[in-house]
């Protein structure tokens, strides 16, 4: 099926499934099973040789689990998709595999919270440093690389200022240079942007957000080459454990059919808010992606086939301002997390980047007004409308 491509639509409902395999089933069985029997003493021989191909135990491969990993690689037009627990192990899976003690990782000036703390982490530990670099420009990114350095690490956006970075831009120096280049594609979905295809070599998602789409589930997912993600699969993903159980992928299944159709209506819903913002007394300063008045306006349409549908905004007040429009909002809830069907609002600098030390929240561009907008998938005049009523609350 893989060969020759479906359609992005027709490939969310029907890549990595086939109901012949499976009884005529539709939709593809749960199989909620931790082991599977050998034939015989030498079959369970062959397949621990890897000479044989087939099932050992859920922790190394479970076949609702590969439906879901064929699915995710070819929408992110990689060669091999994983599966895990969560997005950080995810990240942390692959973070892992690319480095040992004394490297250093090359990453975006804005990270996502527990992505930083990893980082933090492996410095403490491993002394695996890390820099932040704007990526502005070529001369900056190449100032910015170490001879030790074995990875760059990319969000874009930037969660949660939406700064982006020029993937192509990045990938061809890192390219020169042998450095693998790992995106954080949460923010796009698979739908709106396509790291693989302008050079990158790993993607990385939370499917928590966009891709489960109905927070109910909390996972992660990894694309890239067969050799790389065979390494992370036997050493990372196998040994550190971060696996997703069956019902978890099952449920990725399900919320990826629809992918396409509600990341339209959430661009749609943010773009009419977006707009709505901006002309809002209240409100100093807007961070949405398909803004002609963005500094990276020309990065988007080069990189992104639409702006997604995250906006942040600093209410023009402090933080108690910040805090008192949250709490007079009506069915906008207050919540971290992203991409789910009703509206989502958060305070970065109380909650999401609270672990993240003063002085690089100042040079993400976190202060203390910024808030952060999930748009939903309800009428966006609703959503405008409980955004107004709360802005006007305040003082
Ligand atoms: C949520 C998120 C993560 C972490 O994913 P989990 O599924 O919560 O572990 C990583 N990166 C970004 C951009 C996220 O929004």
């Amino acid at each position: 099926m893989a060969k020759d491509r479906m359609r992005f639509e027709t490939s969310v409902i029907h890549e990595g499934y086939d109901s012949k395999d499976m009884l005529g089933s539709l939709t593809p069985p749960i199989f909620q099973t931790s082991t599977y029997t050998f034939d015989s003493a030498e079959q369970g021989e062959r397949r621990f040789a890897g000479e044989e191909d087939g099932y050992v135990y859920s922790r190394l491969k479970n076949p609702t689990v590969v439906a879901l990993e064929e699915r995710i690689a070819a929408l992110e037009n990689g060669e091999r998709g994983l599966a895990f627990g969560s997005g950080m192990a995810a990240i942390s899976a692959v973070l892992v595999a690319l480095t040992k003690a004394n490297d250093h990782i090359l990453c975006s000036v804005g990270l996502y919270g527990c992505t930083f703390g990893l980082l933090q982490m492996m410095e403490e530990k491993y002394n695996i440093t890390h820099d932040l670099s704007e990526m502005e420009s070529e001369e900056a990114v190449r100032a910015a690389i170490k001879p030790e350095t074995t990875c760059i690490y990319i969000e874009t956006p930037i969660n949660p200022t939406m700064k982006l970075i020029d993937l192509e831009m990045v990938s061809a120096i890192a390219k020169e240079k042998n450095i693998p280049v790992v995106v954080d594609n949460t923010f796009s979905s698979p739908y709106l942007q396509h790291p693989l295809e302008l050079g990158c070599d790993v993607v990385v998602h939370s499917a928590t957000k966009y891709i489960g789409g109905h927070g109910d589930v909390v996972a992660g997912l990894a694309v890239g080459t067969h050799e790389f993600l065979d390494e992370v699969a036997s050493t990372t993903q196998k040994d550190i454990g971060g696996i997703i159980g069956p019902f978890d992928a099952w449920l990725l299944l399900r919320g990826l059919k629809t992918l396409p159709i509600r990341m339209d209506r959430h661009c749609d819903n943010a773009q009419h808010v977006f707009e709505k913002l901006r002309h809002h007394p209240l409100v100093k300063h807007v961070y949405f992606p398909n803004d002609e008045d963005h500094p990276d306006y020309s990065i988007f349409k080069k990189q992104m086939d639409q702006a997604g549908g995250m906006i942040s905004f600093e209410i023009a007040g402090t933080k108690k301002d910040a805090q008192q429009f949250l709490n007079h909002l009506k069915f906008i809830k207050l919540a971290v997390s992203l991409g789910d069907a009703e509206t989502l609002i958060q305070h970065p600098v109380s909650m999401t980047h609270a672990v993240v030390p003063e002085e690089d929240r100042a040079k993400m561009g976190i202060t203390d007004e910024l808030i952060r907008l999930s748009v939903g998938l309800e009428a966006w005049e609703d959503v405008w409308e409980d955004i107004a009523q709360a802005l006007d609350k305040i003082s």
